[in-house]
């Protein structure tokens, strides 16, 4: 029975220390979580997480040993029996006890995720506040769970039932440190099955905070457990047979290893990839509405979204509003995530902040415009930050590397078109297809861009068109592996399988015996 009602939690900002040790006097370290205790681990090989502001050591996380990872898979799997026999009610509740407590401490959350990512405070509740939206989501389980049933045969009924896999796994990326667990957690648990989480090794607070608010409304020991580490633990949770399912959200590389050695281990897996997301912008747009909507979603976050903006293809004449676009991304500031008036903080690392800057320089060596320049922008407070300010190129062509690679930080590559039909070819050329959008005021022309190009989200007059919880995240093409998306009605499906019952109850068979029961079943 889990006993502590939610208005019971004390915020978990005041009890972190419960999360993280001490080792010597020097960096805290992230603990594991397994069978519900929080462990320290007896690794050898920790990795340094750097606040991106200031490089600052904020904790260091343990490679997961080969025997605490056994550990956690014992354990998930010997909660898995009687958490999936756990009425669909008791689940129920316990999401609704989860919602509650997340919302009790966004702030534990966010500043978690501001210290360890980087991201401005007000985004950090942004990604808190769409994880939170899939625990809503799974709020509404029994609906999601109800089968089918016919009479197939003079009493004889066939049904289905949808159960859990058993044991899951979750492998997490740097970028949404509470969110990306939270299209993991509450869908694998409110269905029935057991979870071994990994955040990511680069931000792994936010998860910890979760660990915690699981255990705090009683979901009990093993039901959800947390390791660390990269390969190791990554190979792992991929052949382990005691695992059925793996979820993975991140990089192209990392995402084809975990899919075809999850797959050749004879588990289902999901796994969202690398990004290349357009905006095609046509003449008869709404001018202030749509450059609002490109600056933000290509600078947002420091364009360290899956489904940030970074190509816009300007068809005709609307590419001469491109100045207007730098003028509004040169007005964004660049500071730390904490500070108040911020608009994008450093990106995650010096070696991505490196990258990203090279991808800057191959495409003015090949010929684009650099419009705007963010390499070398200077933020006072923050002098070792991981900084790239606004970076706008113009003239990008397809051949370009900064076009054909994701450069997962706030760089704006802009494209001339002639036409629609130039537009539409060219999204549909790019390999990867998470989303795609248009601006524009013309229904004709917006209803054939939506039914004519290939990427899996597609928005008209929205910049970031990522679903709410009540339908899937449906990315396709190169930013997409697996057949099952995540939450919505397909992660439910991803995380349980049909059963089939035939029965045959017949009616002569049938007697009337014992005694009415008066009382209000509770079902609990
Ligand atoms: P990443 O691939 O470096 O890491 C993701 C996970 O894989 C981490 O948990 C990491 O520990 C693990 N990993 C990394 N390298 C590995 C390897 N060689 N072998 C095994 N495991 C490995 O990704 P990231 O940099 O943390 O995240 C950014 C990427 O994630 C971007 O490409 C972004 O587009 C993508 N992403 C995609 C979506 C989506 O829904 N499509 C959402 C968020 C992020």
């Amino acid at each position: 029975m889990y006993r502590l009602g939610c208005n019971k939690l004390a915020p978990v900002a005041r009890r972190q220390a419960g999360l993280f040790s001490r080792m010597g006097h020097t960096t805290a370290t992230t603990k594991l979580f397994i069978d519900g205790q929080f462990v320290e681990s007896q690794a050898t090989e920790w990795i340094d997480v750097h606040n991106p502001a200031t490089q600052e050591v904020v904790t260091r996380v343990p490679k997961t040993t080969a025997g605490e990872l056994e550990e956690a898979a014992k354990s998930a799997q010997s909660a898995f029996g009687e958490w999936s026999r756990t009425s669909i009610m008791r689940r129920q509740k316990l999401m609704l006890d989860l919602q509650h407590a997340i919302r009790a401490n966004t702030d534990a959350l966010a500043e978690s995720i501001v210290r360890e990512q980087g991201k401005v405070l007000s985004d950090a509740h942004g990604d808190i506040m769409r994880g939170l939206q899939v625990v809503d989501s799974m709020a509404g389980i029994p609906e999601y769970m109800l089968g089918t049933r016919l009479e197939v045969a003079a009493d004889m009924d066939t049904y289905t039932v949808r159960e859990p896999l058993g044991v899951v796994a979750g492998i997490c990326p740097f970028n949404f440190p509470a969110m990306m667990p939270l299209w993991m957690l509450p869908v694998a648990l409110v269905t029935g099955n057991t979870l071994l989480l990994k955040p990511s090794e680069r931000d792994p607070g936010a998860a910890m905070i979760l660990a915690q608010l699981c255990a705090d409304v009683g979901v009990p020991r093993g039901v959800v457990n947390v390791v660390h580490g990269v390969h190791e633990t990554v190979d792992f949770l991929t052949s382990d047979a005691r695992i059925k399912a793996v979820s993975f959200v991140g990089g192209n590389a990392a995402g084809k290893h975990v899919y075809e050695r999850a797959t050749q281990h004879g588990k289902r897996c999901q796994a969202n990839l690398g990004a290349k997301n357009h905006a095609v912008v046509l003449p008869d747009a709404n001018r202030e509405f749509t450059l609002n909507s490109i600056s933000g979603a290509a600078f947002g976050a420091a364009g360290q979204r899956c489904m940030a903006l970074s190509v816009a293809v300007f068809v005709g004449s609307a590419g001469e509003w491109i100045p207007d676009l730098v003028e509004r991304a040169r007005g964004l500031r660049v500071d730390g995530g904490m500070e108040k008036g911020a608009d994008l903080g450093p990106m995650i690392s010096p070696g991505a902040l490196h990258r990203a800057s090279e991808l800057v320089q191959s495409a003015v060596d090949a010929g684009a415009s650099l419009l705007l320049d963010g390499r070398g922008v200077r933020v006072e407070k923050y002098p070792r930050g991981n900084f790239l300010g606004p970076t706008v190129l113009d003239h990008v062509t397809a051949d370009m590397k900064c076009y054909q690679e994701e450069v997962f930080g706030p760089v704006l590559s802009c494209v001339h078109v002639g036409t629609l039909e130039e537009a539409l070819a060219l999204v549909n050329a790019n390999p990867y297809g998470n989303g795609a959008s248009v601006f524009t005021q013309s229904g004709a022309c917006a209803r054939r861009f939506q039914t004519e190009v290939n990427a899996g989200q597609v928005g008209v007059n929205v910049p970031i068109p990522v679903p709410l919880p009540m339908f899937s995240f449906t990315g396709n093409k190169g930013s997409f592996l697996g057949d099952t998306n995540f939450y919505g009605r397909s992660g439910v499906n991803f995380y349980t399988q049909l059963k089939t019952i035939t029965s045959l109850w017949r009616k002569e068979d049938a007697k009337v015996d014992g005694q009415s029961a008066v009382h209000m079943p509770t079902l609990h």
